[in-house]
């Protein structure tokens, strides 16, 4: 179809075909190259029924996206060349928000800035489990693509989805379906075999709305750290840490972070405030350790004290335990700011500064801090806040196994990610591992290159593909995979894809949603 049969045929309120516009939808943090043919902006569920059958009729691949930020899993971009993108950031209402509950039903549009405002603003009892991603992503668009939140993974706080399947209709899962039904966002099976499943990682309709559980604020909050001064104490460290969790005394939300990743994210907030020998300083001085530990530990005072207490017996023989709270964080700042005349200490204080957002994050308030970890350690000037990642030089690719919570296991996965990427490919491995279940870590194994230097872009996916291959070929199956990985997790020959391939001939006989998303057709 040229332009003017694109509009003709969606609508002009929503099509857009010219050549900026799909340049900018075009641009990604991966270094990918995929044609679209055009972007449709939905208002309404109506809208959204309305362009699926269009597209069925013209035989038109679509690819939904809530906001598009999936940043090193392929920003904007389809699996497959010549879909037309579905962007439904118009579609940000908030329908209601349970105080009872604490849930949250909303649009694909709303992203984690516009809910954390509307539930400070009306001075909810709740928070939103935040994403160390940007406070412009979607809420819902992460929770399909099963991303993990600071409390834990998204997939499993949604109910309740309202879904226009490939084929058009619009159905509703879990009881939402009964027309009286009270509990559509309060038991998100239903009656019968709960469909839920389906739409995540999936190609089998668009979402556009569901519930998302919300987490009750507590009396007392702080967060645990413990940090260790070799790699080689990391398995004692996991091993420990999955004991706590076992005996019920640390949520499953914890957060491991390799040094390298310390460095890139406190760096990156500090390279936008100072100059770099000074940043250098600051960085040498405080970040000392090879991993660090976090984990929010919330209740009444008492539950918090105990949690600490035992924690604290268990993993001080492997590391420097740590509580910060909103008090200790104050009193530090509060002193380095009195003694802020002793250099050393004016430097502390910036890196308080620094290192609060993350503190915030175990909150439920987003932030962009973490996104200028990918610019920084590429000494990367075209990133600034506010600007969009996609369209600046730096180059990042995720690759995401899921990691048995075993200390065994994780030196596994290191020693492999060291081999493939530092001696064979002269990469840095950023690291972050995150509970992915009570018994599971998924492990965020970050490349970042110069998106401008083709060669280096190059190596880059050399790299990933290879990494994804060895990981998988030992047992570490990817939990979430970029656009470019797909073929590496699915598989036409095996019964399970070919089952998936079925079931997509009777949400989508046609074939219209996202070509190739977690399925082969
Ligand atoms: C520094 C940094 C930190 C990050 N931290 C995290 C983190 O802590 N946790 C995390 O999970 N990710 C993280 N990310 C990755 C990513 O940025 C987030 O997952 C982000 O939320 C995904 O973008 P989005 O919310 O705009 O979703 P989208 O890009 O809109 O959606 C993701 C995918 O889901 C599908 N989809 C979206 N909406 C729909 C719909 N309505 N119907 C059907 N299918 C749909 C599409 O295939 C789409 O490609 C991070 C990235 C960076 C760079």
């Amino acid at each position: 179809m040229n332009p003017e049969q694109w509009s003709a045929q969606f609508g002009e309120r929503i099509t857009r075909t010219d050549a900026a516009t799909i340049r900018r939808y075009c641009e990604n943090v991966s270094g990918l190259q995929r044609r679209i043919a055009a972007v449709l902006y939905p208002e309404s569920t109506t809208d959204v029924q309305g362009i699926v059958r269009t597209a069925n009729e013209f035989r038109t691949p679509l690819h939904p996206i809530s906001t598009g930020c999936n940043w090193g899993l392929g920003s904007k971009l389809p699996v497959r060349d010549g879909a037309a993108v579905v962007d439904l950031s118009r579609m940000d209402r908030i329908h209601e928000v349970n105080e009872r509950h604490g849930y949250a039903v909303v649009e694909p549009g709303v992203t984690q800035r516009k809910l954390y405002e509307q539930l400070k603003n009306t001075n909810s009892t709740y928070f939103l489990s935040v994403t160390g991603s940007g406070p412009e992503t979607s809420v819902l668009g992460n929770a399909l693509d099963r991303g993990i939140a600071h409390h834990g993974p998204r997939a499993e706080a949604i109910s309740g989805l309202e879904v226009v399947l490939g084929n058009g209709e619009l159905i509703r899962t879990g009881s939402g379906h009964f027309a009286q039904s009270k509990t559509t966002y309060l038991y998100r099976h239903g009656v019968g075999p709960s469909l839920d499943g389906l739409f995540c990682q999936s190609n089998f309709g668009i979402v556009t709305k569901a519930a998302i559980g919300l987490i009750a604020q507590k009396a007392f909050h702080g967060v645990l750290g413990c940090t260790i001064d070799a790699d080689g104490k990391l398995p004692a460290l996991v091993d420990g840490v999955a004991a706590l969790i076992r005996l019920g005394i640390l949520e499953p939300s914890v957060h491991l972070s390799n040094h390298q990743r310390t460095r890139s994210v406190v760096g990156g907030i500090l390279g936008q405030r100072y100059a770099d020998h000074y940043v250098k300083q600051i960085l040498d001085e405080e970040l000392r350790g090879a991993w660090s530990l976090s984990c929010p530990l919330s209740g009444t005072p008492a539950q918090v004290k105990l949690a600490h207490h035992e924690a604290r017996a268990v993993l001080r023989r492997i590391g420097e335990v740590t509580l910060t709270t909103d008090r200790t964080l104050r009193v530090a700042k509060a002193w380095c700011r009195i003694l802020s005349f002793l250099p050393r200490l004016r430097r502390r204080s910036c890196f308080l500064d620094a290192i609060e957002p993350s503190y915030l994050h175990s909150k439920g308030i987003p932030s962009d801090t973490a996104l200028a970890s990918i610019a920084w350690p590429l000494q990367d000037r075209t990133y600034a806040p506010g600007t969009d990642l996609d369209a600046t030089h730096s180059g990042a690719l995720f690759v995401l196994p899921v990691v048995p919570l075993e200390g065994e296991a994780v030196r596994q996965v290191m020693e492999i990610t060291e081999q493939v990427f530092a001696s064979k490919h002269g990469f840095i491995p950023y690291v972050t591992l995150n509970s992915a279940s009570r018994h599971s870590l998924e492990a965020v194994i970050n490349l970042l290159f110069r998106k401008n230097d083709p060669k280096e872009v190059d190596e880059a996916h050399r790299c990933v593909d290879e990494l994804v291959r060895v990981l998988m070929g030992t047992g570490y199956v990817l939990y979430r995979a970029g656009i470019q990985s797909m073929g590496h997790v699915v598989d036409s020959a095996s019964p399970y894809w070919q089952m998936i391939a079925r079931l997509k001939d009777v949400f989508d006989p046609n074939h219209i949603i996202a070509p190739g998303r977690y399925n082969f057709v």
